[in-house]
């Protein structure tokens, strides 16, 4: 049911106090995927964009997960600006909780509950921004926008099973097409070595699944051989874990290593910029000596290679047979310009001659994605945070995951990850986000949704 509460308090709250009522009302709606049931969250947001005068679009890709859509109107001089969110949260262990999961409980500062992070809290912070320029819009008759602003918060991002965004763009372009989107991660402080960085994401890497086969000959356990198929493939997985693959710098990644390497300054950040002029090491224990920041070291090292990790094997049915085939399963994440094909030739030239003894199928890949900085949205994003905090160092940047904005870039938007927040120091975006007793603090709310607000009122020239 449409919530009505929010319209007659309205007037009470500002910008930050709105979006902390709009994240409570969203955790409260568990929209754990699987199953998702996304239409809920999907209809509690379309009944207030309703009440504020905006007619929203609401869209069932499949029964219960539905996706809203709104836009409010520019004078079209320049191309629209999306802001999208997933409503959908990955599931919770309850057990480990200290409260309740879809409570949305407020205290000691703290907005506690699955999605307050990743991603309601930008969800809410979003709805507001729309609500608030669709405020001014109406209070001030003659103000306009120079582009059409859309909101879209959609379904079955964390799963990804086609009923999201990917379908209803495949199917309604035109509801969503724009020339820039934001929405997840970065804008958010990061801290190393007591400096402040906003990483802005620009890029994310390509993901590729696939299976690692090992053949041999089958027998009767009572008699062991050599050529055993589950020997094979250990034999490989603990190879391919141990595989150096060559580093790739991407612009991204060059402009991130600098960016942070400026920040951090001295030994530190000599050692950092060092990295780029050592394109055959690809040593953690590197990294990790010079950035003594295992965290952002591993980070670095994502971001700058294609990597493999083994998250499951299948071999015999029988305790007394030896299976004449058994596999792993690889979850492989490629930099930009990398298919899955040719981190399979990585792999096989890393692993030498147990390399040969294998075979690799691809079940599926999605490209890694980078956008250009050059754009007058990723400049006004950057002048916007060292506004709002004159310390931070703002720096484009890699996601190691992947979002929809795989999706987007079908589209040609360029996709920034944009969704800001101020944590304190200590406080790592990384470790809460899916984590147990997810929160985020109403501080970091408040000071993320204005910035927010003036990055995207004044790009779109609300006047
Ligand atoms: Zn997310």
């Amino acid at each position: 049911m449409w919530d009505n509460s929010i319209m007659t308090e309205k007037s009470r709250y500002g910008l930050a106090a709105e979006t902390v009522h709009l994240l409570q009302d969203l955790i409260r709606i568990d929209t754990s995927n699987p199953p998702g049931n996304e239409s809920a969250a999907a209809n509690y947001i379309a009944g207030i964009l309703y009440q504020n005068g905006i007619d929203p679009t609401v869209i069932e890709m499949a029964p219960h997960r539905g996706n809203v859509v709104a836009r409010i109107k520019g004078n079209g001089a320049e191309a629209p600006v999306l802001l999208y969110s997933h409503t959908d949260v990955v599931p919770v262990e309850r057990e480990h909780w200290n409260v309740d999961p879809f409570g949305g409980l407020l205290r000691d500062g703290y907005i506690y509950g699955r999605g307050a992070l990743d991603m309601k809290g930008i969800g809410a912070m979003q709805l507001a921004v729309f609500l608030a320029i669709q405020q001014h819009l109406e209070d001030h008759p003659g103000s306009s926008l120079r582009r059409d602003i859309i909101l879209a918060a959609t379904a079955d991002e964390e799963t990804d099973t086609d009923q999201g965004i990917g379908p209803l763009i495949a199917r309604h372009p035109d509801l969503l097409r724009a020339q820039y989107g934001l929405s997840e991660f970065g804008g958010y402080t990061m801290y190393a070595s007591g400096k402040c960085f906003y990483p802005i994401q620009v890029a994310e890497k390509g993901t590729v699944w696939m299976h690692m086969h090992a053949a041999g000959r089958p027998g009767h356990a009572s008699v062991p051989h050599e050529d055993n198929a589950v020997v094979h493939l250990t034999r490989a997985v603990n190879k391919l874990a141990r595989a150096h693959l060559p580093m790739h710098i991407s612009a991204t990644a060059r402009a991130y290593i600098n960016g942070l390497a400026d920040g951090l300054g001295g030994a530190q950040g000599a050692g950092i910029r060092a990295l780029l002029g050592r394109l055959d090491e690809s040593g953690l224990p590197f990294l990790e000596r010079v950035i003594r920041d295992p965290g952002l070291a591993g980070e670095l090292r994502a971001i700058t290679h294609n990597t493999v990790t083994p998250t499951g094997l299948r071999a015999g049915q029988k305790t007394n047979v030896i299976p004449s085939r058994a596999s792993a399963v690889l979850d492989c994440r490629t930099v930009p310009g990398y298919s899955g094909s040719a981190v399979i030739e990585e792999l096989k030239r890393a692993m030498g001659s147990n390399g040969h003894a294998v075979s690799f199928d691809i079940d599926s890949e999605s490209p890694a994605i980078e956008f250009t900085t050059n754009t007058p949205l990723y400049r006004l994003i950057r002048s916007t945070l060292k506004k709002h905090d004159p310390t931070g160092l703002p720096v484009p940047s890699m996601l190691t995951g992947a979002t929809d904005a795989k999706h987007l870039a079908k589209l040609g938007t360029i996709c920034y990850g944009f969704s800001p927040m101020r944590f304190k120091p200590g406080e790592h975006f990384s470790d809460m986000v899916h984590g147990h007793n997810e929160r985020v603090s109403v501080d970091s709310l408040a000071w993320g949704v204005q910035a927010l607000y003036d990055v995207v009122s004044e790009f779109c020239g609300l006047g």
